[in-house]
């Protein structure tokens, strides 16, 4: 059972984000904030696949004005991603914006800063200050103690200043280009500062290597306790950021939103084309929410055994596989038709039907 770390609670929408709440999910959109119908579009994709908070770039004044017909358009909070004026931080929350993203090493004035947190604190916005390794201000580079200190230097100099402005409602990042450095900044982090800290591994890459990476990092420090909310984050759709990160969730237990699908590694005793029907059952299931367990097995040898433990198993023969629903054998099914009879029977038992 994983202890998690107490912090503060923020409130972003109708998101909570620390404390006793659920570790959130949120990606970032990569469609032009001023195309706003590309941009609906992918925060409804979000949406589907559990994207519980979505931040989008504010790079101009234009960007920040399109927030208001983005966020009449969308059921899940919205984030503005600022960087080196803050007055575009200004108009995103007379846009709408539910919170802040700033790094504060480029947003430039303390007076400007102060104007951001006056208002955020008008309209109760919460901010997070994200602070990563490429955009440290200089005097942090060139100090000593290391790269993830100075993350967290940087980062308790403006929570310092924050709350000099007596401004309490936000939410902290510290993320390096390196997995290891990430996680050391994070766990110093947590010993500083009792703030929801936002956890991801940045810069991390393609899909395969970015989702290493990041369960690498979230792994380590989600069961260590730490993280209130995460992204991943994938040289990618941001569709396949939400639904890594909702495994890597699965995978330490702590959250099962959706199907999880167990499948065997295949070898020469694989009686079906197992990779591509995994691949299908977990395309078709991928937005059906869970936690139901589902095992494709390739043979007799292991494939009874586990395909029994799940909610909805098939162990493969030659051409054909055994379906099991609830630890029981139901019928044999043709290898043609076994993604659609696996995936009937899902349906089936998340509508609570009784099969056996
Ligand atoms: Fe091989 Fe069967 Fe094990 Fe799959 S379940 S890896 S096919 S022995």
């Amino acid at each position: 059972m994983i202890k998690r770390r107490e912090s503060r609670q923020i409130r972003v929408g109708d998101l909570f984000i620390g404390g006793n709440a659920k570790i959130s999910v949120q990606s970032m959109t990569n469609t032009r904030t001023t195309d706003v119908k590309a941009m609906i579009e992918q925060i409804e994709r979000l949406k589907t696949a559990g994207c519980e908070l979505v931040r989008v770039a504010v790079v101009d004044e234009e960007s920040a004005r399109a927030l208001r017909q983005i966020k009449d358009s969308i059921a899940i909070p919205l984030v503005a991603d600022i960087h080196f004026d803050y007055k575009l931080a200004l108009l995103s929350m007379d846009n709408g914006a539910d919170k802040i993203r700033i790094n504060p090493g480029n947003i430039g004035s303390e007076k400007g800063l102060k104007s951001i947190l006056d208002k955020a604190k008008e309209m109760s916005v919460p901010i997070r200050i994200g602070v990563n390794s490429g955009s440290l201000h200089k005097k942090y580079k060139e100090a000593k103690g290391g790269l993830s200190k100075a993350l967290v230097d940087s980062a308790l100099e403006y929570t310092n200043l924050f709350e000099k402005h007596g401004f309490g409602d936000y939410i902290i990042s510290v993320k390096a280009a390196s997995p290891m450095e990430t996680v050391e900044a994070y766990r110093q982090l947590s010993k500083k500062s009792d703030a929801p800290l936002h956890i991801g591994q940045t810069e991390a890459g393609t899909l395969l290597m970015g989702a290493v990476k990041s369960s690498v990092v979230l792994g380590i420090l989600l069961a260590e306790g730490i993280g209130d909310t995460l992204r991943v984050s994938l040289t990618d759709d941001p569709v396949r950021e939400v639904e890594v990160g909702y495994k890597i969730l699965s995978a330490l237990d702590i959250r099962r939103d959706f199907i999880e699908v167990i499948s065997c590694p295949t070898c020469g005793r694989c009686g079906v084309d197992l990779i591509t029907l995994t691949q299908e059952v977990e395309d078709r299931l991928s937005t059906v929410r869970g936690p139901l367990k589902v095992a494709v097995m390739g043979c007799v040898v292991n494939g009874p055994g586990e395909a029994r433990m799940v909610d909805v198993g098939i162990a493969a023969g030659l051409g054909e596989g055994l379906l099991f629903v609830g630890g029981r054998p139901v019928r044999k099914v043709c290898e043609t038709d076994l993604v659609d009879v696996l995936v009937e029977y899902v349906m089936k038992m998340r509508k609570g039907q009784q099969i056996v």
